[in-house]
């Protein structure tokens, strides 16, 4: 199988790398690659590396993330997230490859308690969510997707919410987090290690769009003390203890895009499908505290 990795420097796409590897030839492209080009944002040069490469599967973890910036770089997240699609869509149509995209909470307007199934209508609230959705649907043109919808991505390589906390846990002595917002942290292992599982299994029935999240909920405020907790148990040095940190709403906390209350998803219809158990949030938030500690990688 010959597969064409783009994205392949993000926390996804790195453990793509990984994950991937025992399934067949892999290409992993990144924004900077050459003489292949990755830019997403170069949808002529991007369809000549999937021409060049004549991928049986893509998978693409490359996307415009930065969710507050979206706000006022609305083409820039639109040219990532959608427009690439639509080139991705088409040059995939033309190899009969299939593609695997990854998704967000954020196609869903977080209202209500209950967890977001797939075929709940999407209503997007910010710039990011709206980028993501347009590719949603430009991809889908295409009969072989299937498209991933996750949340809360974190883990040992990249930015993310974890190693943000850890970090001012380490510098500060008071520390305020939201505690309205629910949903999932999620490990880019363990998305990388589905993706490979259902790689795997790709067959036209199970074309379609999939949550895949950790299992269990919790909010950001909950998360970050479970996560400060785990890291003095770990024996991170602190200036602040896991029941110091003061939880606020998100009225206190002003950024500037809109963030979904409710990002519970249901992945039921994933497990179904591919056979697959998701592991608790709170066992990847431990493997990757543990990781930092070890390799004192908070920083
Ligand atoms: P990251 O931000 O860690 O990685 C995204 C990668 O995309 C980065 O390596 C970035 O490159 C790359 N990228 C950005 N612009 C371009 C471009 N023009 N051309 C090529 N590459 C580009 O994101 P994640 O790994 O966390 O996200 C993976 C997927 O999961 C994405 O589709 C995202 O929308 C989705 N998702 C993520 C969530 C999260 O909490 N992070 C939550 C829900 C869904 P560079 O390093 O050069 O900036």
């Amino acid at each position: 199988m010959r597969i064409l990795l783009l994205g392949s420097n993000g926390q996804v796409g790195w453990q793509l790398r990984r994950s991937l590897a025992v399934l067949g030839e892999v290409t992993a492209l990144h924004r900077g690659s050459e003489p292949l080009c990755g830019d997403l944002s170069r949808p002529e040069a991007l369809a000549a590396s999937i021409r060049a490469v004549t991928p049986d599967v893509i998978v693409n973890a490359a996307a415009y993330t930065a969710v507050d910036r979206a706000e006022s770089d609305r083409e820039a997240a639109f040219a990532v997230n959608a427009q690439a699609c639509d080139a991705i869509a088409t040059e995939a149509a033309r190899l009969d490859a299939w593609v695997v995209h990854y998704s967000t909470d954020y196609v869903y307007d977080g209202t209500g308690q209950r967890p977001w199934q797939e075929s709940d209508p999407t209503a997007p609230i910010n710039v990011y969510g709206s980028s993501k959705l347009a590719g949603e649907q430009a991809l889908a043109r295409h009969s072989r997707h299937v498209i991933l919808r996750t949340s809360w991505v974190f883990d040992t390589w990249g930015q993310n919410f974890l190693k943000s906390i850890l970090r001012a846990a380490a510098q500060r002595d008071s520390l305020t987090v939201v505690c309205d917002q629910w949903g999932a942290p999620t490990r880019a292992a363990l998305i990388a290690d589905v993706t490979a599982h259902l790689v795997r299994q790709l067959r036209p029935q199970l074309a379609g769009i999939y949550h895949v999240a950790a299992a269990g909920e919790t909010n950001w405020h909950a998360y970050a003390q479970f996560a400060v907790a785990h890291a003095g148990q770990c024996g991170m040095p602190l200036k602040i203890q896991a029941g110091n940190i003061r939880p606020v709403p998100s009225t206190e906390y002003p950024v500037a895009a809109a963030r979904p209350g409710n990002s519970r998803l249901d992945t039921s219809k994933l497990r179904r499908a591919f056979g697959l158990v998701l592991p608790s949030w709170e066992e990847g938030v431990r493997c990757v505290v543990g990781e930092l500690a070890a390799f004192n990688l908070s920083r």
